[in-house]
């Protein structure tokens, strides 16, 4: 296709050598022979553009300008066989004749298939103000059309009012077609090939149309056919074949770097100081000396207005880019730093990278000592965030309590660290609020731009977010590197796996009665031996999982492998047959459908006893649980199963749902437990809990009991049940069988 192209071009130009440089061509017949060398190219750019616009991946609104343009390609051909004809008819054409209509009829579908091009602008707000734009460059350029072509070819002595009239609409048809171009590059930040293609076409008409015009009416000068105006206009022609050949090739309207700003921006300027000028030119050549003084007066007051409007659009845009409360940069203008700091990849060893920072316990803060105290802790986070970063950075509030520091050059990743270790250290002084000294700590989430984030911000923050919730986790005031593996579905993955690859055990901690401190139940406690990290505890780990999902198959091994080794110790102790098995199970797990089928074959498979397992759930659980969810733990009640209320007093002191469940027993937290001997409102809580319990005749369990003065007030109080390192601390299923064999050999344990 491009040698059919250019193999086109190069006859056309050809034709044109042959005609401007011998006198092969009679002037007779200059016009049909022009005309004849310009029509296969005028076919062609019919083709492309009926190729294009059956093009199926075409997107409706472009589709509809490729036909509006090819509307014109097919009018700009009937122009010149039109044209031909005439030119090879005997006698001489009137003006305007229909080959003169033809000319000018295509320009208005062409004006109205560039405009309605899908433009990158999209609000409202922003399209009026570029449309303003546009119309300011015509407005410009209508200054100087008006006195260099229309207002004399209006006024031409003794012509027909129709040749004038159509002469006049040139011009005119000229300035839409302005319009339309200045639309189309103040639109577009930036133009893809077959844009430019088409831009610079129109220009190059504009130019030319206005040029053999303004020969014809200022010099009188009239250029025939084979005169370099002819070769202009041949090339815009080709221009545009050019355009839809590049569109057909290619995928996209756009170009590939993304901008904000409009690289057109002074063109209305541009036009402003052309009309002035003109009218500086007129008033000295028409010896206007009365006008001149109002011209310069309209031109100081248009710049006063101008530089008004230059100052007010820095100040809105300096609002919208800073946060008001702290200064920093806002969060657009953060997102804006990241997108240009992604457009391309690190080099030369030196690295990019991206800090989120989230406040922790802000909202305390903020709830106890009112929004003057927050203000003054943001206050004070931004000039700590301030002194650490250097010139070059950029340092943001996103809003809330979250920030942000963009860091798009440091020698390696370890500096993004530094960067991450100061700010910790930074937050870490106090902050004086009146006569209040209020702790501020933060998490932050570090990521550094590498390949996979190059041209996607969002995809960097998401990795810093990431990070920064690794870091909240990991025990907050603290930061955390983004590696692919912190990615919640690699760790989901990794959960998954550690379940497949039987990294999770069992560890079981007995209950004991504290008058006798008897043995009465274990209670099921899961750690995962990760094969790099060691034996990890819950807390690293469940939440987590809680979050992905992954809880429910470690809940349901839990629970399966916990079955299975009481089942075994009640085959083989005879006093572990009346050992209860509590199992912790998380919401997830709660609030899914087969819940009670699988615990119902995880028993029956087992062979323990409904009537000694008991399930915990947390408050958080049970706070509003659904009918489907009352109806579950009701069935699991009814086949023996008991429900216990973990951590009680720790959550919402919502007592409705120990009515609404089948709740077997309590468990008083261990934070309530932890100052029982030495802290008298403690004491009273714990107590109350205990009588609580018994109103609603639990069975109550006392957890965390460390000490044997705690274990003592406990059973004043009449609580009957305890947990804790008193007694025993969890221990492997084996070490729990052990202690099992030496009962019952009479050992002490
Ligand atoms: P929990 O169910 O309240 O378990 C009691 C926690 O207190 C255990 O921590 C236990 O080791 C600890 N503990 C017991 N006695 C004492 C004591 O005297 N002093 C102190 N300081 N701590 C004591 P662990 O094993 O780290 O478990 C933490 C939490 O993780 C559990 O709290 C439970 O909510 C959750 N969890 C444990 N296993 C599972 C499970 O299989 N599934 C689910 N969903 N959650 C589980
Ligand atoms: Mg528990
Ligand atoms: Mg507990």
């Amino acid at each position: 296709m491009p040698i059919v192209l250019v193999g086109t071009f190069g006859i056309v130009l050809l034709a044109f050598l042959i005609q401007s440089g011998t006198d092969w061509v009679h002037p007779s017949q200059a016009q049909a022979f022009s005309e004849l060398t310009r029509l296969p190219m005028a076919v062609l750019t019919v083709v492309l553009g009926g190729r294009l616009i059956l093009r199926d991946d075409l997107e409706a609104g472009e589709r509809r300008s490729w036909v509006l343009l090819g509307m014109a390609f097919v009018v700009g051909l009937s122009a010149h066989v039109v044209s031909l004809a005439q030119a090879l008819t005997p006698g001489s054409a009137p003006f305007p004749a229909v080959a003169d209509y033809l000319y000018a009829a295509p320009i208005p579908a062409m004006v109205a298939g560039v405009m309605l091009l899908p433009t990158a602008v999209r609000s409202r707000a922003e399209r009026r103000k570029l449309l303003i734009d546009s119309l300011i460059v015509v407005a410009g350029a209508c200054t100087a059309l008006w006195y260099l072509e229309i207002a004399p070819l209006l006024q031409t002595p003794g012509a027909d009012f129709e040749a004038i009239a159509f002469a006049a609409t040139v011009p005119v048809l000229d300035l839409l077609l302005l319009f339309a171009l200045a639309t189309l590059v103040l639109c577009r930040p930036n133009l893809g090939l077959v844009l430019r293609l088409l831009a610079a076409s129109i220009l190059l008409k504009v130019v030319t149309d206005t040029t053999y015009i303004m020969a014809i009416v200022q010099f009188d000068v009239v250029y025939a056919p084979g005169s370099w105006p002819f070769l202009l206009w041949v090339t815009a022609d080709f221009l545009v074949l050019l355009s839809a050949h590049h569109r057909l090739q290619h995928d996209d309207l756009r170009g590939s770097a993304r901008r904000t700003y409009p690289s057109f921006g002074w063109l209305p300027y541009v036009a402003i100081a052309l009309a002035y000028g003109m009218l500086v030119f007129v008033a000295r050549r028409e010896s206007l000396y009365a006008l001149g003084g109002m011209i310069l007066g309209a031109m100081v007051l248009t710049g006063l207005v101008i530089v008004r409007q230059v100052i007010v659009q820095r100040e809105s845009h300096r609002m919208a880019v800073t946060d008001s409360l702290t200064g920093l940069s806002s969060r657009a203008r953060i997102n804006e730093r990241v997108a240009e700091m992604t457009r391309q990849p690190a080099h030369d060893g030196r690295c990019k990278a991206v800090l989120l920072i989230d406040l922790d316990h802000f909202k305390p803060i903020n709830d106890t000592y009112g929004h003057e105290a927050g203000d003054a802790v943001l206050k004070a986070v931004a000039t700590s965030m301030r002194s650490v970063i250097r010139s070059g950075d950029t340092a943001g509030r996103l809003g809330g309590d979250e920030f942000a520091v963009v860091l798009p050059d440091l020698p390696g990743r370890e500096a993004a660290e530094a960067v991450a270790r100061r700010l910790v250290e930074a937050f870490s002084t106090p902050v004086i609020f009146g006569d209040l000294l209020l702790n501020v700590e933060a998490s932050i989430g570090v990521a550094i731009h590498d390949e996979s984030t190059v041209s996607q911000p969002e995809r960097l923050l998401a990795h810093a977010d990431v990070a920064m919730y690794v870091a909240k986790r990991t025990g907050r005031g603290t930061f955390c590197l983004y590696t692919p593996e912190l990615d919640p579905r690699a760790q989901d993955a990794e959960l998954r796996r550690a379940v497949a690859n039987d990294e999770m055990v069992v560890h079981f901690q007995p209950v004991v009665r504290l008058t006798d401190g008897h043995e009465v139940g274990v209670e099921a406690l899961v750690r995962w031996n990760h094969p790099t990290r060691g034996l990890l505890m819950p807390g690293a780990f469940i939440e987590l999982a809680e979050e992905t999902g992954a809880v429910v198959p470690i809940g349901e091994w839990v629970l399966r492998e916990a079955c299975r080794q009481a089942a075994l110790w009640r085959q083989t102790y005879p006093q572990a047959q009346h050992l209860t098995l509590s199992v912790n199970l998380s919401v997830r797990q709660v609030t899914r459908a087969d819940l009670e089928s699988t615990i119902a074959d995880i028993l029956a498979e087992t062979g323990f006893p409904a009537d000694h397992l008991v399930l915990e759930l947390t408050e958080s659980v049970v706070l509003e649980p659904d009918e489907a969810t009352v109806a579950r733990m009701a069935a699991l009640r009814s086949r023996g199963v008991g429900i216990a209320i973990d951590d009680f007093g720790t959550g919402y002191a919502a007592l409705s749902y120990l009515r609404s469940l089948p709740v077997t027993v309590l468990k008083i937290d261990r934070s309530f437990v932890a100052g029982i001997d030495t802290d008298a409102d403690a004491w009273a809580v714990t107590e109350a809990l205990v009588h609580l319990a018994e109103a609603f005749s639990l069975r109550v369990v006392a957890e965390g009991i460390e000490t044997a003065e705690q274990a003592t007030c406990l059973r004043g109080m009449g609580c009957e049940f305890g947990q804790g390192y008193h007694y025993a601390r969890p221990m492997t299923g084996a070490a729990f069988a052990q202690r099992l064999e030496a009962v019952r050999l009479g050992l002490p344990s």
